[in-house]
């Protein structure tokens, strides 16, 4: 697929739903999934004459939030503009968004690349606009007749756009991007980043030029000499992040074929078909000047003050970045289990409480390894099977920290302890109560399996003036005798220590 000739270039767009109780520009509620269609609207949202627009205060946060998240430029003063262009989804025929003054610009994020380095994705800009409303096309299965439902409940849900430099320069570096801007927005409550609900999407534009005759210049490439630049291919609304990566992958391949063949590559938007893992044409892209952007005269400029950008930042928090380089100094933990322990924000929180919690009187190191060991061990594995999230509710910390020490101090064995924690949560027995049956069981079975072996010895003199006279192999009689007493419930491996400690005593 990498060709030493050609260059690869990729911008990605991603849109994510902001996660305001509100929409953009009314007070519809934004909790429209699965509620019957077009019981969330209103004169604004549904783009009636004469509805005005008044702009969402907390939206307009939580973008402000993206930008200081990714080092971004804030603009001082909040401008709107229209997009127009007609699609039934679309009630007003123009779309409410930002133009030539986003909220935030020129920014970044680190990603890991593909040999494990770090590599530095440049963000062009972050703006806010509104969501469309949602169409679904069938057919009428006694006519044949195909027709389409409009769903307006999604129309002007707010929507936060991010524009990648194109300095994206692969389809795993597009994945990685993609995957931590989705961490971030969610660390920060910013979105919850479903791509199976919707509620984040993801656009990446590709082109491919000859190696050596092309430059970066003002956000975009440039043709060196008399050269003349591939034109870029852009893939619309892919809803997985694995599909960035292979749709991707597929566009190269498809593109450098054209290439090759002499042919010219057209501007152009494609979809991604996810059944049969290719791109397929879907439209000539139009140009921003088809779109003739306007401000939109019914929103005011807002200004933003230094005072709302510093309140803002303080909703910071520690992002996985730095949360993995903390964990790897403080905990000194596998690259691995650091990865999968700050990959969300809940799991990482209830793991470091695990961490303070078994410190005590402990090494710190100590404490992390053991946490680690069950949290991405057990825990991870049950939450998995049952579809359930890992929190206090569904794994309480205090009955997670007395399984811990009763595994470490030798009463449950790690299976043993691993079933109980399994147990708990299937028939929703509280864990401390199955502990303290455990360990009564264990000790009742141990008495039971004294008073057998006082029996099995009184009952074979012979074999037992044997083994004391040094023919140790009768041992192994004694202890089948144990084993048919208890009809095999009894671990042979006690039944013997049993038998020895009382025939040495
Ligand atoms: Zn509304």
């Amino acid at each position: 697929m990498e060709n030493s000739k050609y260059d690869i270039i990729i911008g990605l767009e991603i849109h994510v739903q902001s996660k305001t109780l509100s929409k953009m520009f009314c007070s519809c509620a934004t909790n429209y999934f699965e509620k019957e269609p077009n019981t969330h609207v209103c004169p604004t949202c549904l783009g009636l004459p004469g509805a005005l627009p008044v702009p969402n205060k907390r939206a307009i946060e939580l973008c402000i939030l993206l930008g200081l998240a990714t080092q971004c430029d804030i603009d001082n003063e909040i401008h709107f503009d229209r997009k127009h262009y007609f699609y039934p989804d679309l009630p007003k025929g123009y779309q409410i968004s930002q133009y030539k003054r986003p909220i935030c610009s020129d920014g970044y994020i680190d990603i890991k690349d593909e040999d494990g380095k770090k590599y530095t994705i440049g963000i062009e800009r972050i703006h806010q606009e509104e969501d469309v409303a949602k169409s679904t096309h069938h057919t009428e299965s006694s006519t044949g007749q195909k027709y389409s439902l409009i769903d307006y409940n999604k129309s002007g849900v707010p929507l936060i756009e991010i524009v990648s430099k194109p300095n994206i320069r692969s389809a795993y570096q597009a994945k990685e991007y993609a995957n931590r801007i989705r961490q971030i927005v969610r660390y920060l409550r910013i979105s919850d980043a479903d791509m199976e609900k919707g509620q984040m999407r993801c656009e990446p534009n590709i082109s491919i030029q000859e190696k050596g005759k092309w430059e970066y210049k003002d956000n975009g490439i440039a043709p060196i000499g008399d050269y003349k630049l591939n034109t870029k291919v852009e893939v619309k609304n892919i809803g997985s992040i694995s599909a960035v990566e292979k749709s991707i992958k597929y566009e190269i391949e498809r593109i450098i074929n054209t290439i090759e063949k002499g042919e010219n590559i057209i501007q152009q938007t494609r979809g991604w078909n996810a059944d049969k893992g290719i791109t397929e044409f879907q439209r000539s892209k139009e140009t921003a000047d088809d779109y003739r952007y306007m401000p939109d005269p019914d929103i005011p400029i807002i200004e933003i003050a230094q005072k709302d950008i510093e309140r803002i930042s303080k909703e910071i928090v520690e992002l996985p970045n730095e949360k993995i380089e903390r964990y790897q100094k403080e905990y000194d933990l596998s690259d691995y289990d650091c990865t999968v322990l700050t990959a969300d924000r809940e799991i990482s929180n209830y793991f470091e409480d695990i961490v303070s919690l078994l410190t005590e009187g402990k090494d710190i190191q100590k404490a992390a390894k053991l946490a680690s060991n069950w949290v991405t061990g057990a825990v991870f594995s049950i939450a998995n099977d049952k579809k359930i999230d890992i929190n206090e509710k569904n794994f309480p910390k205090e009955d997670l920290i007395e399984l811990i020490k009763r595994f470490e101090d030798g009463t449950l064995t790690r299976n043993k302890a691993e079933e109980l924690l399994r147990r708990s949560i299937d028939k929703g027995n509280p864990l401390p109560k199955l502990i303290k049956n455990a360990i009564n069981e264990a000790q009742k079975s141990a008495t039971n399996l004294g008073d057998i072996v006082n029996q099995v010895i009184k009952e074979n003199e012979k074999a037992v003036s044997d083994y004391k006279s040094g023919k140790q192999t009768t041992i192994g009689y004694l202890i089948g005798q144990v084993m048919q007493k208890t009809k095999g419930t009894a671990d042979p491996n006690e039944a013997k220590s049993v038998l020895i400690e009382k025939l040495n005593g």
